[in-house]
């Protein structure tokens, strides 16, 4: 049972890195990666955690990035976490957040949700994470919105009344970082860009040019149509096959349950091959 795609409260899951590990193991995970956007933060308590319950853990992290006025998110996987050239970008990508945060949070008060702002950012357990997801907590705790997905569609989305334009890392730079961190580079969850096919053909081109190794051909709540498809570009653009829940709190819509992957397609070359040698 494998999971490389998971969040802790370090950036927007809910549960502290030691729980998501007990949770994975206890869901039968025996290899799993934590992947907090834009930190790398939880990786020892989690690594701990899993050395006493006796399942794989390896590093992870996911980097957003812009990509042709795009946000793309990019999976780095098994790489050293105290490389300074890593971490200096992720630095630099966290130092952003809160500014766009706050200007998010405005946008929602012009609209009439007074005190978004300061509501949201006491959702915050790390100001340096703020984020989209703990904007939408706030609106679903406020009653503005019922649920999560509702608070995107409405509001928070790319291209929505209350989204702002933002720079994260480079695609080029991400995948340079997490080479050069010894890792792999994975496009996360490309079912979600809602690309079109020569977008998303563009996107794998530049990605594979630039030495990225994998796309996630599982990722939360795919179908097995879903992962047919994306088998079948893993396979033509020479792409290992990775699998995710993007697991964030429990009975969470559009995640998948944690620690506990459907099998890929039998065409795939697991990216966990490259680790578990
Ligand atoms: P941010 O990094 O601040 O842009 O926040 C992105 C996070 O918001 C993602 O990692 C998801 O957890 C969540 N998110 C993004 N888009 C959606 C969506 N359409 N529906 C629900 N959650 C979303
Ligand atoms: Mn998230
Ligand atoms: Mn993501
Ligand atoms: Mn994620």
């Amino acid at each position: 049972m494998i999971d490389l795609h998971c969040h802790s409260n370090i950036s927007d899951g809910a549960l502290p890195p030691r729980e998501v590990v007990r949770l994975a193991h206890a869901n039968g995970c025996t290899l799993l990666a934590l992947t907090d956007h834009d930190h790398t933060g939880g990786l020892a308590e989690a690594r701990q955690e899993a050395e006493a319950l006796g399942l794989r853990l390896v590093s992870g992290v996911e980097i957003s990035v812009s990509w042709r006025k795009r946000t793309i998110h990019m999976v780095g996987l098994n790489f050293d976490e105290q490389n300074s050239r890593l971490q200096t970008l992720l630095a630099q990508v966290r130092q952003g957040r809160l500014e766009r945060f706050a200007r998010m949070a405005e946008k929602l008060e012009r609209r009439g949700f007074a005190g978004a702002y300061e509501g949201a950012l006491a959702l915050v357990p790390n100001r340096e994470m703020a984020s989209r997801t703990h904007l939408a907590q706030w609106l679903i705790e406020q009653g503005h919105v019922r649920n999560k997905q509702q608070a995107f569609k409405k509001y928070l989305g790319d291209g929505k009344p209350a989204w702002v334009k933002h720079e994260w890392a480079s695609l080029e730079q991400a995948v340079a970082a997490v080479l050069g961190a010894g890792g792999i580079a994975v496009i996360a969850h490309p079912i979600r860009y809602g690309l079109s096919a020569t977008a998303q053909r563009n996107l794998f081109t530049e990605f594979k040019a630039l030495g990225g190794q994998a796309i996630e051909v599982h990722s939360a709540t795919t179908n097995l149509n879903d992962r047919l498809n994306y088998a079948r570009l893993a396979e033509q653009h020479g792409f290992l096959a990775s699998a995710g829940s993007d697991f964030h709190r429990a009975g969470d819509f559009g995640s998948g349950k944690l620690g506990a992957c459907p099998p890929l397609p039998e065409r795939c070359r697991p990216v966990w091959q490259e680790f578990c040698l």
